[in-house]
């Protein structure tokens, strides 16, 4: 073996994931969610200019900073879909920016310099990165998610995981397995936490909004605009309930089911979508004037119509915030649960309604991170980065028990592995 990894962020925390092999190959560059855009990148890169960019999917962890790079590293490549998620990503941190009269993180010549150069690559295509042949697997997290597979000219294999899920859910399907590999660069979100079973957790979660609704309330259910809404807007369509749906959710289902293949059943997302409300911003106070269920972005109320709703139902003990996903510390979905409180603009609400979270997680849970260690293991693999996670040292030692070397890095390591 003979490759080095620098870790440039994403390590030991959730968001901003960069890691640099052989400081020529980028795999993912990314924004910390709930932090402002409005600063220079996290991680400056000290003068290393990579050649290459391979995003693993179109999360804005993952790929949001991709443009700011654009001058140094020309080459990027992803599956169709995360070109285009990663695209639509960056304008709407552009046009953040402008309203918030900020210094944006890259401009739009960027932008257009990254749709140019952003090559597609489709699962299991294999395609010639650097010194290595590089080759994609299907990751199950949201449309177009991939691991990444990098082998080098001498045999060395580096599995970078990204964001990976190992079960079924409405609106994918599971990851492909895990290929062999000597060198495993893994996500660890959910180290220490099993998720509940699917059925049972859509069950209490549809509960809970009929009992809201039944009293007469608003169910206010914030998502991420990629794929969550879309997984909730199928669960609500399985189960009878009609939806209103507000916020970018909306303009990305248009996209997404433009690439069918990347979907486990597009005709169902289809008609879930078909089963919803799409709400104009001019009749939200409408929407408030009856008992509904409303899913909206974003996912961690960090902006978009999901502020407008609890900004005019945070007193009203009938309504309900209904959180389905990861809340990152310092966000106002994290503040919502531990403190209730939100802050939008320079007030900060109590919350007198409701404040639930339902774990429809995309990520692997501690059974299935571990079930991606066991067979790292069994397939002879030899040493395992745990990062992407609050806790990774733990899970580090877990591994460490397998007689392999785990080790848990920091942001701004660097490792030769000879
Ligand atoms: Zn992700």
């Amino acid at each position: 073996m003979d490759c080095s990894l620098r870790f440039l962020g994403g390590c030991g925390e959730v968001g901003r994931s960069a890691v640099l092999v052989d400081d020529e190959i980028l795999l993912d560059y990314g924004i910390k969610p709930g932090e402002s855009p409005d600063h220079p990148p996290s991680y400056p890169l000290n003068g290393i200019t990579p050649q290459s960019i391979i995003i693993s999917h179109g999360h804005l962890d993952h790929c949001g900073l991709v443009p700011n790079i654009m001058d140094v590293c020309p080459q990027v490549y992803s599956t169709p879909i995360t070109k285009h998620l990663a695209s639509f990503l960056a304008k709407d941190t552009l046009s953040i920016a402008e309203r918030a009269r900020q210094v944006p993180p890259f401009y739009a010549e960027d932008i257009y310099e990254f749709t140019r150069n952003a090559r597609t690559i489709d699962y299991r295509e294999t395609f010639e990165c650097g010194r290595y042949r590089a080759q994609l697997y299907d990751a199950g997290h949201i449309p177009g998610s991939t691991s990444v597979l990098l082998e080098s000219e001498n045999g060395t294999r580096i599995l970078y995981t990204g964001d990976v899920n190992l079960i079924d859910t409405r609106l994918l399907n599971r990851a492909a397995r895990q290929p062999k590999a000597d060198i495993l660069i893994m996500e660890s979100t959910y180290y220490g936490t099993d998720h509940a079973p699917r059925e049972e957790l859509e069950r209490e979660f549809v509960d809970s909004i009929r009992e809201t609704i039944e009293h007469g309330g608003n169910a206010i259910v914030p998502c991420f605009a990629i794929g969550r809404t879309q997984e909730i807007l199928m669960i609500l369509h399985k189960y009878g309930l009609h939806p209103y749906v507000d916020g970018m959710g909306v303009e990305v289902f248009r996209m997404m089911i433009q690439y069918p293949e990347y979907l486990r059943d597009s005709n169902t997302l289809q008609q879930a979508f078909d089963n919803a409300t799409v709400v104009k911003p001019n009749r939200r106070a409408q929407l408030l004037k009856e008992a509904s269920v409303i899913v909206t972005t974003a996912g961690m109320l960090n902006g978009g119509p999901a502020l407008y709703y609890i900004h005019k139902l945070h007193d009203d003990r009938y309504s309900k915030i209904l959180l389905t996903g990861y809340q990152v510390e310092g966000t106002n979905g994290h503040h919502a649960l531990m403190h209730r409180h939100i802050t939008i603009g320079k007030r900060v609400l109590r919350l007198g309604m409701h404040v639930e979270q339902y774990d429809f997680s995309a990520h692997c849970g501690d059974g299935e991170l571990k079930a991606i260690v066991r067979r790292f293991c069994d397939l002879g693999g030899e040493i395992v980065f745990a990062m992407h996670g609050n806790n990774p040292a733990d899970f580090a030692s877990w591994i460490s028990e397998h007689k392999i070397d785990a080790i848990a890095p920091e942001n701004g390591d660097e490792f030769m592995i000879e």
